[in-house]
This record gives structure tokens, C-alpha cells and sequence, in this order.
């Protein structure tokens, strides 16, 4: 299964990503992850997007598609991979296209999570995630049975510094000009499954496998 998963900051990308691995067992492809795991490294990669992450925009394409294009060339993604997070741009959108055609491989679908704009500022400032294994957390709404603690490794929780009410905003609008563009892209290809986002976790989870079926 070859999948994109799409939604605006905060729609449940992520936290859709964990079933859908134990169930698919694909590689989970976040750019952000690697990004933030590039900065933690101390890497030219994390030097080059860390004062875009903070800001709140986006690393330019040419960077962002290269370490897709090499991530996408390794083996374990010959027989399928979630993509969260790219592409957000349409130039990152046609470069996928080019890229999947030069190693044969071909999309299965595109899930786009829908929330409503109102709920995703809350859901990104009272966001946890993992500093071990990246899972998502939500103070109010996905509470850890622990507080600080990661319900699925131990490792310890802490809230990212681009989930500021600022930020957050402008990761919206960074959003509405220059991803929600990529949805009429999809869906003239046929390829776009609309879930609606806003329910519980596991009621998003059963739609999507709905849609893949
Ligand atoms: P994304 O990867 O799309 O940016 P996340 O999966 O990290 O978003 O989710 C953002 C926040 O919203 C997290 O705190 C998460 O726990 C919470 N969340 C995710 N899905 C839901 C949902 N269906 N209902 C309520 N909160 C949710
Ligand atoms: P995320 O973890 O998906 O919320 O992404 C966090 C940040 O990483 C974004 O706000 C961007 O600054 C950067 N980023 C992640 N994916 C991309 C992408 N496909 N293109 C450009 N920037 C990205």
C-alpha cells in the first residue's frame, strides 16, 4: 500500500500514522520527523530547515523533495509507505510524480483529514509528542495514562516549540495558501479520500481503513 496522508497542522496525521503502521507495516515517512530528527543531530539538513520550522514556514522544495527522493530509493519503501507531511506544495506534489514514475511505482490513494480551522489551534498547542518514539499525545483530548510519560515506550513527553498559538498560525495560513492547493490536485487524479477528522481517534482510524479497503 502506497498512501499519502494529508490534513492541515493538527488534523491527526501522526497519530492516524501508528495504527496504520502496525497494521500495514509500512515505512511511516514524516519530512517533519526527519527534519526535527536532522536539527536534534546537529546535521547541515537540521541547520538549513531549523529557522524555517520555527518561524513556522516551510523548507524550501529543492531540500525537502531531495530527502524524500532518497528516502522513497531505499528498499523497504519497494513495497509500499505512508507519506505524512509531503508533499505540501504543489511543486513537491509534480516532483513526487516524477520521482514515483523513475522508480516504478505508483500511488495507491491520498487521505485528506478534514478539521474544521477552529479545532486545530487547541489541538496544536495542547499537543505532546514523544521525545523517544514521536508519539502523539493531547493534554485534554488523548491524555497519556501518566502524565509526561509515553504510553507506548516510557520516553518522555514534551510539547515542540513550533506548537505556540503564533506559530501555529501562521503554520495555518502556510497551510491554506500553499497545501490546500494539492487537494484538487489529488482529486482530479482520482486519488483523494475525504475523512472527516473531527471524531473520536478511533472512529478516524476505522474510516480510513474504510476508505483503503
Ligand atoms: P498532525 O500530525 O496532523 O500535525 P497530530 O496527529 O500530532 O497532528 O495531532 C495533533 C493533536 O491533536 C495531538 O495532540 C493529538 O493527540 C490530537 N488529536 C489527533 N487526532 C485527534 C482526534 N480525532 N480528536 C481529538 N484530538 C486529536
Ligand atoms: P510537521 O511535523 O509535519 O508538523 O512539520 C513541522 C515543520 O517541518 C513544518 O511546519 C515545516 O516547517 C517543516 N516541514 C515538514 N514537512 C515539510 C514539507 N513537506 N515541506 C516543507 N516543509 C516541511
Amino acid at each position: 500500500m502506497k498512501i499519502i496522508l494529508m490534513g492541515g497542522p493538527g488534523a491527526g496525521k501522526g497519530t492516524q500514522a501508528s495504527p496504520l503502521v502496525e497494521q500495514f507495516h509500512f515505512p511511516h515517512i514524516s519530512t517533519g520527523d526527519m527534519f526535527r530528527a536532522a536539527i536534534k543531530d546537529g546535521t547541515a539538513l537540521g541547520l538549513k530547515a531549523k529557522s524555517y520550522m520555527d518561524a513556522g514556514g516551510l523548507v524550501p522544495d529543492e531540500v525537502t523533495i531531495g530527502i524524500v527522493e532518497e528516502r522513497l530509493a531505499l528498499p523497504d519503501c519497494a513495497d509500499g509507505f505512508l507519506l505524512d507531511g509531503f508533499p505540501r506544495t504543489l511543486a513537491q506534489g509534480s516532483a513526487l510524480a516524477d520521482i514515483l514514475d523513475r522508480l516504478g511505482m505508483k500511488l495507491d490513494g491520498v487521505i485528506n483529514i478534514e478539521v474544521a480551522e477552529e479545532v486545530l489551534i487547541p489541538r496544536l498547542t495542547g499537543r505532546r509528542v514523544c521525545r523517544q518514539c514521536g508519539a502523539s499525545y493531547h493534554m485534554v483530548f488523548n491524555p497519556p495514562k501518566e502524565e509526561g510519560v509515553c504510553g507506548q515506550c516510557g520516553g518522555e513527553l514534551y510539547q515542540r516549540s513550533d506548537d505556540t498559538v503564533e506559530t501555529a498560525k501562521n503554520r495555518l495560513n502556510v497551510y491554506n495558501s500553499q497545501t490546500e492547493p494539492l487537494i484538487a490536485f489529488y482529486e482530479e487524479k482520482g486519488l483523494i479520500n475525504r475523512i472527516n477528522g473531527d471524531q473520536p481517534i478511533d472512529k478516524v482510524f476505522q474510516d480510513i481503513l474504510k476508505a483503503l479497503a
